[in-house]
């Protein structure tokens, strides 16, 4: 007897759905390739840092227009909206992060970065693509462009968002805080895409529920007292109770955390002093905190604190500044269950379940959640970015590969932003039929 079950139905469904239509985008993507990979470029040779996304905001804006959306400008910062009617139906936001990092591009490519500008505190640093940031925004004016021609075959509201400050943690709340919810209208499911340098280009991952880390930035300052390097009895070195503050921190991950709970604490900055005799008046330190769970992350704050405060009182130091900051706090990212597994169904039956991948949680912290947060189902997944030939070599032991937040990192764009455009738009079509 014949029986069939939900899984073969849900296959038989999106099938209908979402192959009949890959020829058309594929026919349109070819037209446009050649434009949107020169896009690219421009986005990748000309970056700009967090919250200073002047001219992408600009270029982004300007492919929106002439993909037919009706596009906002300044919303949370340098924030963009385009948004495209299509008629009755669910309104879905898409959204690409914009920034770039401070670093010295160091690939060697023809249209490589050589921008530099001055970070918060006034250093000069080169800027540079490092996390991918112009393929996403690339995918998502690709993206318009094609579901622009094609809408007779969708209804509904797309908002196509290009979110400044993704790395400073800052941008999605900025936004949602300048009315991203309310002057427009709040989405039914939001969809982001982001490189992957560790996977081939053509192939995606993603996970289902918890995905990405809480992340918290953490400053403390150890407080002594200042004097001669040749007389430290007549001090108190701030210096020595850093260096204990940070072995004191790593017992917290080795020794009061659940070991199967995964936790990071990371000094990622330490300062103080200005010469070789002479014993500074205090030190400042950086620290990235990333946890899974909200009670493992209040457990983890508070040590920290007390880590900081018994070295202090160990060595008769004033009592340090320890300061959680809350504009850089990114909630943990947590795809929706229904939305992940129906969309993931769409793109196995788009790219062949062989390059489809789910992936285990990572302690990466990405802001997305707070559209998540903000009550919008979300669904986030990851293009592998890398050249499919450097992936066998570095999995056989060779070359390691470049990933992102690396100087050499870049991604395969060509075939990345194909798929990229492809999976987006296979994803719209088959939720925007879901009336
Ligand atoms: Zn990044
Ligand atoms: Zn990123």
């Amino acid at each position: 007897m014949f029986r069939i079950t939900l899984g073969t139905f849900i296959v038989i469904w999106v099938s209908s759905f979402g192959l009949a239509s890959d020829d058309t985008v594929q026919k349109l993507y070819e037209a446009e390739a050649e434009n949107l990979e020169t896009l690219y470029r421009q986005f990748h040779s000309q970056p700009e840092l967090s919250g200073t996304e002047v001219l992408t905001a600009k270029r982004l804006s300007n492919a929106l227009k002439n993909a037919g959306c009706q596009v906002h400008e300044g919303i949370g910062g340098h924030g963009v909206v385009g948004v495209l009617k299509n008629g009755k139906g669910k309104t879905i936001m898409v959204r690409a992060d914009m920034d770039a990092l401070p670093l010295v591009e160091k690939t060697g490519l023809s249209y490589a970065s050589k921008e530099q500008a001055r970070d918060a505190n006034g250093n000069l640093v080169g800027i540079m693509h490092a996390c991918g940031h112009d393929i996403n925004i690339t995918c998502l004016s690709g993206v318009a462009s094609i579901i622009g021609k094609i809408k007779d075959q969708w209804q509904g509201t797309i908002l196509f968002v290009g979110q400044p400050a993704e790395e400073t943690g800052r941008g999605a709340r900025a936004m949602i805080n300048d009315g991203l919810f309310t002057k427009f209208p709040k989405p039914d499911l939001a969809l982001a895409l982001h490189c992957d340098g560790r996977f081939p280009a053509g192939h995606v991952n993603y996970r289902a529920g918890p995905m990405q880390a809480n992340v918290d930035s953490v400053d403390i300052i150890v407080k002594g007292k200042g004097g001669h390097g040749a007389f430290p009895d007549k001090a108190i070195d701030p210096i020595v109770i850093a260096a204990r503050v940070v072995r004191d921190l790593q017992l917290i991950i080795s020794r009061e955390r659940d070991p199967l709970d995964p936790a990071v604490v990371t000094v990622g900055s330490i300062h103080g002093g200005s010469k070789h005799n002479i014993i500074p008046a205090e030190v400042k330190l950086e620290l990235t905190v990333r946890t899974v769970r909200t009670s493992t992350r209040v457990k983890i704050l508070a040590s920290i604190d007390q880590v900081a405060r018994a070295a202090a009182l160990g060595a008769g130091a004033p009592e340090p500044v320890v300061r959680v900051n809350a504009m850089e706090h990114i909630p943990e990212l947590i795809n929706d269950e229904r939305l992940t597994q129906t969309t993931v169904r769409v793109f196995e039956n788009l790219l062949g379940r062989d390059k489809v991948h789910e992936r285990p949680m990572s302690l990466g912290g990405e802001d997305f959640s707070q559209f998540v947060r903000a009550g919008v189902p979300g669904f986030y997944y990851f293009l592998g970015s890398a050249d499919p030939k450097a992936v066998d070599v570095a999995r056989r032991g060779g070359k390691p590969l470049a990933v992102t937040h690396s100087d050499s990192y870049f991604p395969e764009y060509a075939p990345v932003i194909k798929t990229g455009v492809r999976t987006m738009v296979a994803a719209l079509l088959f939720h925007l039929r879901d009336n």
